[in-house]
This record gives structure tokens, C-alpha cells and sequence, in this order.
């Protein structure tokens, strides 16, 4: 199985990489991919190129085994939608399940994403809970689709939603970028090779988005 976790990563933080583990773990998988949003369809662009966050992705998550960084939204022009890059990771490894797995807030607007029910063809979706936002009701499609534990994802290759606990670290990159904007010390809320990154290319200077 691998799994993909999608996010603007602007920057990238310990509240993403403490979950990208522990799902890695949770579910067995042979690889993580955390990928980012070159073009995010449904917010304000951010104000750092999607090069420089795929860079601090990358920097992340360089000494941890089975995550990787996968940069297809990258090459693709246009907004950047899920179903496309699901749509082509699934034709590189057609035989792989894939669990793509997205926070509760992500979840809540999934109804907005470009041809969101066709997520489920081509993946099992988990959603990881936050606790500061609770999961809103679900409509029936959801609900015919609930698997009742995470063996449930074995037994097919794709459509299934899921839901699962992760350590919750009250971390969000929008804090970080105002901490280095107001020039603010954001140590031990991300990786030290990030924070030397943003430092060395000035990003979040003038800007939080
Ligand atoms: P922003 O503050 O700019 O909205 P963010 O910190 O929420 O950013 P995203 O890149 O938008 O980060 O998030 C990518 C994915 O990681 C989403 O599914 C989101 O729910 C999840 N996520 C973000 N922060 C945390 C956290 N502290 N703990 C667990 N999951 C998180």
C-alpha cells in the first residue's frame, strides 16, 4: 500500500511529519508520499513558489526511510487537482492500493473538490482526525463507504473512507509563517533545515500567506 498525503506544506512542520509517520506505520505501508499542492485550487496562492515548499518538503524528510516527496503537481500546469494526481500515480503502480489520507478540515470541504467522488476510484480515502474539528455529519455516499476497521482496506483496492486517530500536535503552518514575519523564534515546530531554508531565501518576510 502507500499513501499519499497531500498539503500546501507552507512551510512544511512537525504537526505533517508526526502524522506522515505514524500513519506509516499504522498501516503498513511501503511508502509514505507527502505531495504538494503546486496550485491549490480552493485558497489564496501562496505566497512561496512551489519549487521552494517541495525543497523544504524534501529537506524534511531526508534522513527518514519510506517518505518521499512526490512533485507531479509540480509539472502540470493549471489548479492543482487531487483526482488528476491520483488519477496518474494509479497508472504507475496499477497494482498498489492507495490510501490517500486527509485531516478533518481537508474532509469537510471534500464535497468542493473538481470530481471528488472519483477519489474513491482509484483510492480509499482516511480521514485523520483533528480534534479541534470534528467530523461533520456525513451524507449517504460516506456512509455506504465507511469501512468498520482498517483490515476493511485490504479487502478491496480502492473506494473505501476510513476514519483514524493520529496524534494531533497544535501546530499549523499559518502560526509559523506569522512567527517569522513578526521575526519571532519558530524553533521546535519544524525541522532546523526548513527553518535555516526559509532563513537563507527570506521567505515569510513581509508576507503570512
Ligand atoms: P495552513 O495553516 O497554511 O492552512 P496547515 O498547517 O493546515 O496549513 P496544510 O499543508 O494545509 O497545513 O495541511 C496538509 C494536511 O496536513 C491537511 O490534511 C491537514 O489537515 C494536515 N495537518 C496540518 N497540520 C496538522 C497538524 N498539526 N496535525 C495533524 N495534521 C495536520
Amino acid at each position: 500500500m502507500i499513501g499519499i498525503l497531500g498539503g500546501t506544506f507552507n512551510p512544511i512542520h512537525f504537526g505533517h511529519l508526526r502524522v506522515a509517520i505514524e500513519v506509516k506505520e499504522s498501516f503498513h505501508l511501503a511508502e509514505l508520499r507527502l505531495l504538494p499542492c503546486a496550485c491549490p485550487p480552493h485558497r489564496e496562492q501562496p505566497s512561496v513558489s512551489a519549487h521552494q515548499r517541495a525543497a523544504m518538503v524534501k529537506l524534511a524528510i531526508a534522513k527518514h526511510p519510506g517518505l518521499f516527496c512526490d512533485e507531479r503537481e509540480l509539472q502540470r500546469p493549471g489548479p492543482s487537482y487531487m483526482v488528476d494526481s491520483l488519477q496518474s500515480l494509479k497508472q504507475e503502480v496499477a497494482d498498489e492500493t492507495l490510501l490517500l489520507f486527509i485531516g478533518t478540515d481537508a474532509f469537510s470541504q471534500l464535497t468542493s473538490w473538481s470530481r471528488w467522488q472519483q477519489l474513491f476510484t482509484y483510492a480509499h480515502v482516511v480521514v485523520m482526525v483533528r480534534p479541534e474539528n470534528p467530523l461533520p455529519l456525513m451524507q449517504p455516499f460516506f456512509l455506504e463507504r465507511l469501512a468498520q476497521d482498517a483490515n476493511d482496506l485490504t479487502l478491496s483496492p480502492h473506494g473505501k473512507l476510513h476514519i483514524h486517530s493520529v496524534t494531533q500536535l497544535a501546530i499549523s503552518a499559518t502560526t509559523i509563517r506569522t512567527l517569522f514575519a513578526e521575526q519571532h523564534n519558530p524553533s521546535f515546530l519544524l525541522p532546523d533545515a526548513v527553518i535555516e531554508y526559509i532563513q537563507q531565501h527570506q521567505l515569510y518576510h513581509h508576507t503570512v500567506r
